[in-house]
Order: structure tokens, then sequence, then C-alpha cells
């Protein structure tokens, strides 16, 4: 089975004072399963104090990162930064940057194969707005999302993928279990049939909308939902 993998994405959330107390309460947690994967996304500014104060068994992911080595764009940060700070994680495409930040599934897509080119591992977002679940393309919006971002992909190794509907981001309105169960199996069988049945076996496919305490069981039972991309039970608000 694969391992199971559980990340807090912060969005634009947090303060010195707040992450140290956040940062206490994970470094003494006590994990008892211990074939699970564990990281916090946080905002770029945060990144350096929380890769030096965090638990060494979690691990540290920025949010978003752009797709070239330096230059000038301003605003934006390189893996190669991120690596420089011991930072070997990061979103790509989530929602937000796709829907107020005008990313497309192109630069979505260039941004994905350029990290994993230069040995980052990414979390690549996808999932559909209400209205493109309510006409039925469901199916069509996240394999499109999908195929876009890894059309030139080699090694699929350091990847995860995360389906996140949108309807479900922070509406408290989490899919059922069957209902992302439903994409999830469609996503690992677009893998089988596209890529290979290794990288369809060992693909780490995780649900993030409105997950918490109470539904996260359920939803961690289904056969293809391997983890969880966690926002605002993640505790930062
Ligand atoms: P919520 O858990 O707040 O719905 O956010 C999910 C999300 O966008 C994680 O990336």
């Amino acid at each position: 089975k694969r391992k199971f993998f559980v990340a807090g994405n912060w969005k634009m959330n947090g303060s010195t004072s707040f992450n140290e107390d956040l940062i206490n309460f994970f470094n003494q947690a006590e994990i008892r399963d211990q074939n699970v994967e564990i990281g916090v996304a946080v905002p770029s500014v945060y990144l350096s104090n929380i890769v030096n104060n965090l638990r060494k068994d979690w691990f540290v992911a920025a949010q978003n990162c752009f797709k070239n080595e330096k230059g000038a764009y301003t605003g934006e940060i390189s893996c190669h930064m991120l690596k420089d700070i011991g930072v070997n994680w990061s979103i790509i495409g989530h929602s937000e940057r796709r829907i107020i930040f005008n990313e497309s599934d192109e630069l979505v897509g260039e941004k994905c194969e350029y990290l994993l080119s230069q040995g980052m591992k990414v979390i690549l977002c996808v999932g559909e707005l209400r209205s493109e679940r309510e006409s039925g393309e469901t199916k069509q919006v996240c394999l499109r999302q999908l195929k876009a971002a890894t059309e030139k992909l080699k090694d699929w190794s350091n990847l995860v993928i995360a389906y996140e509907p949108v309807w479900a981001i922070g509406t408290g309105k989490v899919a059922t279990p069957e209902e992302a169960q439903e994409v999830h199996k469609v996503i690992r069988e677009w893998l089988r049939t596209s890529v290979s049945a290794t990288v369809a076996e060992s693909m780490s496919i995780v649900y993030g909308g409105s997950v918490k305490a109470e539904n996260c069981v359920d939803l961690g039972k289904m056969e293809d939902i391997d983890g969880f991309l966690v926002g605002g039970a993640c505790k930062y608000m």
C-alpha cells in the first residue's frame, strides 16, 4: 500500500509568534502511524524559519514557485532559492493560483516540469469548479489539467497529485468519500493507461477541500485516496 501523505497548506496566514506556537505544538505531537509523510506549505517569508525549527521528520513546502532559474521576475522565487534554504517541495497549480492569479494550464505545466527536472518534489493540484461539476465536466477538467501539467514528464517519482474540487475549498462542503474516490479512480486509471501501471500504483493521489478531523477517516478509507491537502483545519486560524 502507498504511504499516506498529509500536508497542511497555510495559504496567506501566519505570523512569527503564531507560527512559533504552532511549530511547538507540531514538534510535540506524537505520530503513532509511522507510514505517513507529513508536511506544511507555508508563506515564503517564513520558509527559512520553519525549516530551521520544525521537526526533521516532517517536510516544508513552498506554496508556489516560478519556472526559471533566476532573472527579471519581480515578486517570484525560484526552486534553486528554495533548495538553497533546504526546501525541496512546492505546491503547483493550486486553484487559488489558477483562478485569482490567472495561471493557465500551460504555465502550471511549465512550472511542474521545470521543478521536477531540478529535483524538486511537487504537489500538483487539479480540480473542477462547481459549474463544471454540474455540467458533467469533472473528469474532462481534471484530466485536461493533469495532461497539460505532465505532457513532457519522464520521471514521475517526485510527484504527488492533489484532487481539490474548487467548490469544496474553504466552503465546509467536503466531497463525499464516494465523490472523491470516483475522481481519484479516474486519475489513477488515466495514469495506468497513459503512463504506466507502475506509476499508477505508486502515485499518491491526495484529496483537498474542507478536510477536517470529523470527515478524514471515512475519506481515507477509500481505495484511491492516499492522503490529504488540508487548509483551514491545519490550525493556522
Ligand atoms: P480547505 O481545507 O480550507 O478547504 O482548503 C483546502 C486547500 O485548498 C488545500 O490546498
